[in-house]
């Protein structure tokens, strides 16, 4: 094993980096120092998320970290042995319960022994995947994989309040390569309308822009009435199941943006989606490629390269011995191929 610290540069992305270096130098056992830790983001360094994720990873890994503290633009990981165990992580704000658990999730399907994690903080943020994401679109892929993992979505929690919360058991297991090609045809579709201490009207007019601009029959549009404590927060989720993949595309109400402007918003990455052809859109995109490196191997289309995907590629090539190809397919996808 390569016991030699890799140098990152945080600068080619975003958080993402940093949580990508955490997931593959745990499992590798690769030491890594990274600068310039989301340097061109308004607020860059470790924010609450960042810095729960950093000290989550290490927990379970008992690594030496250097560095590690709110704002801060560069540390040092050095992992230990990955092990499987009940883990509480707060993040203490809104910050993203889903990253954090996508983070530890594939260190812990490699773990001695079988874990049950919860973290709180936020769950439906925008820029993150929401609860809902994980629970009907990655997870299913990661299963189909071979990954023995259930996710329960606990309690509500929107920006900026938080105080959300997710658990999840995990137990290690191998994961096998996976090649999605196609979604296969529409099967069913669901727009939902998240509202928690938000008036009705809001939902009842993003759903409506569904209706009008998807031509989504009434019985697919619902709504979800969440207790007032869960709030503020609004989120509208577009879930559509394929033959071979399901897609959940968000949106999040802010005040002073439409409901119109918050739906289409969802609308437009669903309809950009379903026209492209690509088997997942771009957020499943950069989410799959490091469960299928350590698969050792696996193919997807997407409609598009993006920051995420470009900087994911970036990182997994710096840890793992991966192949990892770009083409365009002839119906103008982007095809990505990796072979371990
Ligand atoms: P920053 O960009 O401020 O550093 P960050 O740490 O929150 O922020 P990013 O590096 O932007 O993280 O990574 C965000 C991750 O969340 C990416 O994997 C992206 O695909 C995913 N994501 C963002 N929005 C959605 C969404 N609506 N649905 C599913 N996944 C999402």
């Amino acid at each position: 094993m390569n016991k030699d610290i890799l140098e990152l540069d945080g600068a080619i992305g975003g958080g993402q980096v940093l949580r990508s270096a955490l997931s593959l130098s745990t499992l590798s056992g690769r030491p890594f120092s990274i600068h310039n830790i989301r340097a061109k983001r308004s607020r860059p360094g470790l924010l609450r998320q960042h810095l729960t994720a950093v000290q989550a990873a290490a927990q379970i890994c008992s690594a030496e970290v250097q560095g590690v503290e709110l704002g801060s633009q560069q540390l040092s990981f050095k992992p230990g042995a990955i092990r499987g165990g009940d883990y509480h992580f707060a993040i203490g704000s809104a910050g993203s319960c889903t990253l954090v658990l996508q983070t530890l999730l594939p260190a812990l399907l490699r773990a001695d022994a079988p874990s049950r994690l919860q973290i709180s903080g936020g769950t439906h943020n925008p820029l993150a995947p929401p609860a809902d994401f994980l629970q009907l679109a990655w997870l299913p892929l990661l299963r189909r994989m071979g990954a023995q993992v259930d996710m329960q979505l606990l309690r509500h929690g929107f920006a900026p309040a938080g105080g959300g919360a997710i658990q999840a058991q995990i137990t290690p297991s191998p994961l096998q390569p996976l090649h999605l090609g196609e979604p296969g045809a529409v099967l069913r579709q669901q727009a939902r309308a998240l509202l928690a201490g938000v008036p009705g009207h809001v939902g009842e007019r993003e759903l409506a822009r569904v209706a009008r601009r998807l031509r989504w029959p009434q019985e697919d549009l619902q709504f979800a009435w969440l207790g007032q404590d869960e709030g503020p927060g609004n989120a509208l989720l577009l879930e559509i199941v394929c033959e071979r993949v399901t897609e959940v595309f968000s949106a999040f109400g802010q005040s002073g943006v439409r409901a119109e402007r918050v739906a289409d918003s969802a609308i437009d990455q669903a309809r950009e989606w379903l026209q492209s052809g690509a088997a997942v859109a771009e957020h499943l995109a950069d989410q799959l490629l490091l469960p299928m490196a350590l698969a050792g191997g696996g193919s997807l289309t997407t409609p598009r390269m993006t920051e995420h995907l470009e900087s994911s590629i970036q990182v997994l090539r710096k840890f793992l011995p991966v192949d990892i190809r770009a083409s365009i397919t002839d119906k103008g996808a982007l095809l990505i191929e990796l072979e371990a």
